[in-house]
This record gives structure tokens, sequence and C-alpha cells, in this order.
């Protein structure tokens, strides 16, 4: 049955050989030799949805962009958001601020010129927007953008800022507000664990994660879902990498396409954009309350969104 609540389904677009799991320059300097598998899978994807009538939010590389141009006018013509997942893939966690925001201004650049349409939505690459990248963020609003998803507000070992807001909100940066929307998660006793998708997408029975999907949902906050193409593509070449990186990518990749069909088929999804024209006013009240400077906040967000540069 279809519920009230419509959830937030995204796809950060890139090779299987960009992970930063296996990330090591002497691999990214090898990024032209590999073969290409990034169009094949991604259409996969865009077939699932489209049989299903779904939209979604594909975060596109800029690299990938570059060379699959026809791919990303396809993405836009099928309906779906184009958002940003940077040029190089670089982890912000190594980036300088101006190195950052050449990336970020080159990648919204390029996607705009090709799908011609803006691009509003920014995702870093491994969701490094952490305690020590939190520079990032305003850098965000002065090239354009309108909403991050890049905050995962748990502990990991290359990523996550615990004790971040764990629901849609208005971010007040010194350049002005900027909606954040972080991956799903759900409290279960004094740990908070991933339930958005990628690795844990894989890791979880499938009747598990619907579970912990629907308490999640119970909760009111639209769920914010991501998967990578590769990680429709059990066949992909497979590369070296420590165990634990091994483990985590190549985990039941023959599993993803059955449980995204199932997915799709027992929750009711839209791109984020869409998602933040319905939370609009969840999110200021949420995040008024939750900053000390209310009034700003409130203040500041509610003209952002009168001027019609939000999504309201
Ligand atoms: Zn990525």
């Amino acid at each position: 049955m279809k519920r009230g609540r419509v959830h937030a389904l995204s796809f950060d677009v890139e090779e299987h050989f960009q992970v930063s799991a296996f990330w090591s320059d002497e691999r990214r300097s090898k990024w032209e030799t590999y073969e290409s598998r990034v169009e094949r899978n991604t259409e996969k994807i865009l077939d699932l949805l489209s049989r299903r009538g779904v939209r979604a939010t594909f975060f596109v590389l800029g690299w990938v962009a570059k060379r699959h141009r026809g791919l990303v006018r396809t993405i836009v013509d099928q309906g779906h958001e184009l958002a940003s997942h940077g040029y190089g893939h670089e982890l912000i966690t190594n980036q300088h601020p101006d190195q950052f925001r050449d990336d970020v201004r080159k990648s919204k650049q390029l996607l705009e010129d090709i799908a011609g349409v803006p691009v509003h939505g920014y995702r870093a690459p491994s969701f490094t927007i952490v305690a020590q990248t939190r520079w990032a963020l305003p850098i965000l609003v002065e090239e354009g953008y309108h909403y991050d998803s890049s905050i995962f507000p748990i502990r990991h070992d290359r990523y996550g800022m615990p004790g971040a807001l764990p629901y849609y909100h208005c971010i007040e940066t010194a350049s002005g507000p900027l909606w954040e929307v972080p991956p799903s998660t759900l409290k279960i006793g004094p740990l908070r664990i991933p339930i958005a998708g990628g690795g844990y997408f894989r890791l979880f029975p499938y009747p598990i994660l619907r579970r912990l999907l629907t308490i999640a949902e119970a909760k009111g906050d639209p769920l914010v879902m991501y998967l990578h193409p590769w990680e429709l593509d059990p066949e992909q070449p497979r590369m070296d990498g420590s165990w634990l990186s091994t483990v985590r990518h190549y985990l039941n990749l023959d599993k993803t396409e059955a449980r995204l069909k199932r997915l799709l088929a027992d929750f009711p999804f839209t791109t984020i954009r869409n998602t933040l024209d319905t939370v609009g006013q969840v999110c200021l009240k949420r995040a008024g309350f939750a900053n000390r400077s209310n009034v700003n906040v409130q203040d500041r967000a509610s003209r952002y969104r009168a001027t019609g540069n939000g999504h309201a």
C-alpha cells in the first residue's frame, strides 16, 4: 500500500574504478585506460525507474558527464533531477577550499551546459563534508547550489558527522542558507545506523531493511536513499584493495537489482528537489528549533524561498 509521505531516491553516477575505497594515485592516473561501464549500468537503473514511473535525483560526476554527454541528456529527458557529484571525485578531506571551489564550479557548469537545466544539488564524494570540512558549505552557496546531501550523521572510518541533525534542515552558512538533506539513518539504542543505501542496502536482508525503513518512515521525515550504478553490475572487473573495502564493495552485488525493484514496489519515491517542496515548512521549524539563532535562520530561509531561489 502506498503511503502519504513520498521519499527521495538518488544515485551517485560514477565508474566502478572511481570509488574512494580503492583510491590510489596510481589508479587515478589510469582512469582513462579502464573499461567504462557507467553508461550501461545507469541505463539499467533508468529502465527500472521508467517501468515504475519513478523519478529520482542523479548526482553525476563531472568526469563522467564530460565523456557521456548523451547519458546526462537522457537522465534529464526522462524527467529526473540532475545534480552534481563534483568533478574529479577527490575527497573533500584531501582538498583545499580553492580546489573544492574549482571542482564544484566546473562540474555545475559542465552539467548545466550539457543538459540546459539548472543544477541545485550537490553530494560530496564519500560524504566527506565532515566536522573539519564544514568550510565547504558556504562555498556551495556562493557557487549557486541550493542544497547539499553530503553530511552523514553517523560514525564511520572515512566519513560522517556524529551528532549532526539526521533530517532535512536549513543550515545558515556565512554566505546564506543551504538545505541539508542527510542520507537516512535510524537510532537504535545508543547507536545511529545508516539505512540509506550503498553497502548497507546490500548488507541487510531485504525484509530487515524494509522493517527499518518503515520505522524511520513513521517518524514523518522523507527517507533519503542512495545507490551507485556499479552496485547493479555483479560482472564488474575486481580491483585490489583492503579486506574491508573489498567486502564492502563486492558484497551482494548480484542482489542489488532485485532489491531495488522491491524497494520501488514498497515505497513511493521522487527527486530530492520535489521532496524539498513538501518538507519546506517542517524543515524551517526544525532548523529554527535546533539552532540558537532561531529568528535569523527562519527569517533568512523564508526570504530565500520568497525570492524564488529556493524550491517553494
Ligand atoms: Zn562517489
